[in-house]
């Protein structure tokens, strides 16, 4: 199922946007004409509106012809453990960003604006010779608008919950993300330096969302931790570990490449860097690849974590910056290695060009979106 944003919504069905915030509104979410909203929150709102809305992936040819690549089932000998995606959610200033940083020794928090994740940072370490990755995002509304486009780059989701604070707004909206994506749930509660931070309480909070501790017999993993001190790092880590051994995660490394595009931009003197994830395959320097209306060569590859440092290759759930796209792949947008860069071409050709020429066409009496989503 593909995004809608609320002027898409009001576009399509004749409703002012301001009447479909107002909806949204009172179902208790605050956004902007321009945001993204789940398949599921659209057809709330239509719904609201006495409308029908009909979801239909319309797939191009050249849609087709990826999904397929997509799809292609791996066969059980070809697969092999590979690392779990791990994503940070929680509200505002629990302590998402310090927690990545204290878990890779680095120190970003200090040099963002405000405190707030200015980027979407993807990161891969080791813990006893096993490998994480860990996704850091500016806040679950891009964990969401990504999500909404398909792209589910996370394995299991750490609900920070800073002790002081508790459950707070943020913190129940991660939650309903975190089971809408269907991914376990661990929580850390941070801040647990602080002096006469009680535990019990906030862990009665997490209770109260149906989250209950395993330590009170629930089957949620609840790791007391410092960003500051480094208490239950480790146990962090541990725990994440044991999540993943429970799942199995698996993918297939002898393949092309696929994955998630996390962010690009274009830089004055290397061109468009991209910050993928792998998913399955392994991506190697000189790979054709496209990403939405990207497409191009792999012409260098770089840890995510030392700019400088270069790779070869990258395997499945590791994170790369990649030099070598024409042009900025959106966020959440699927990557492909091809074996003919003149398909790569045509397919991100059709694909701007498609975009450029997409008209509405809609029956109001039986709303149909699906000439709104192709992008
Ligand atoms: P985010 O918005 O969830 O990413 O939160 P940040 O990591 O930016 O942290 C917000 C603020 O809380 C910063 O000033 C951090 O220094 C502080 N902080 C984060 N973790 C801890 C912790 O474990 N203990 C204490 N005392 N402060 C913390
Ligand atoms: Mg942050």
């Amino acid at each position: 199922q593909l995004p809608c944003t609320v002027r898409e919504l009001s576009e399509a069905a004749g409703v002012a946007a301001t009447d479909i915030l107002r909806l949204l509104m009172e179902e208790g979410v605050m956004t902007t004409i321009a945001a993204v909203m789940d398949p599921d929150l659209t057809e709330l709102v239509a719904a609201e509106l006495g409308l029908e809305v009909e979801f239909r992936d319309e797939l191009t040819v050249e849609d087709e012809y990826l999904a397929e690549i997509r799809d292609r089932e791996d066969a059980e000998e070809d697969l092999q453990p590979r690392a779990p995606i791990i994503t940070f959610l929680g509200h505002v200033d629990h302590g998402k960003t310090s927690l990545i940083d204290k878990i890779i020794d680095t120190d970003v928090v200090s040099g963002e604006s405000g405190g707030i994740t200015q980027h979407i940072r993807a990161y891969t370490i080791f813990k006893n010779d096993q490998q994480i990755s860990f996704v850091d995002t500016p806040g679950h509304e891009a964990f969401t608008e990504m999500r909404a486009r398909g792209a589910n780059v996370t394995d299991i989701a750490v609900l920070v919950v800073a002790a002081d604070d508790g459950i707070m707004p943020q913190t129940e909206e991660a939650i309903s993300h975190a089971r809408a994506a269907e991914v376990p749930i661990i929580v850390a509660l941070n801040k647990c330096d602080l002096p006469g931070v009680d535990a019990n309480q906030a862990m009665q909070g997490l209770t109260a969302q149906e989250l209950v501790p395993s330590e009170w017999g629930g089957d949620v993993e609840v790791v007391k931790t410092s960003a500051i001190t480094g208490e239950g790092i480790d146990e962090l880590l541990d725990t994440i570990l044991t999540v993943a051994e429970l799942h199995e995660f698996t993918a297939n490394p002898d393949r092309p490449a696929l994955g998630t595009c996390i962010e690009a931009q274009q830089e004055s003197d290397r061109g468009v860097v991209s910050k993928v994830m792998v998913q399955n395959g392994t991506l190697r320097v000189g790979d054709v690849i496209v990403s939405g209306q990207a497409y191009g060569k792999v012409k260098a590859m770089y840890d995510t974590l030392i700019p400088t440092a270069r790779l070869e290759e990258a395997g499945p759930s590791v994170p790369v910056n990649i030099t070598g796209f024409d042009v900025a792949p959106g966020a959440g947008e699927a990557f492909y290695v091809l074996d003919d860069i003149a398909k790569a071409r045509t397919i991100a050709e059709d694909r701007a060009h498609e975009a450029r020429n997409s008209n509405l066409d809609v029956d109001v009496q039986h709303v149909t979106l699906e000439n709104l989503f192709d992008r």
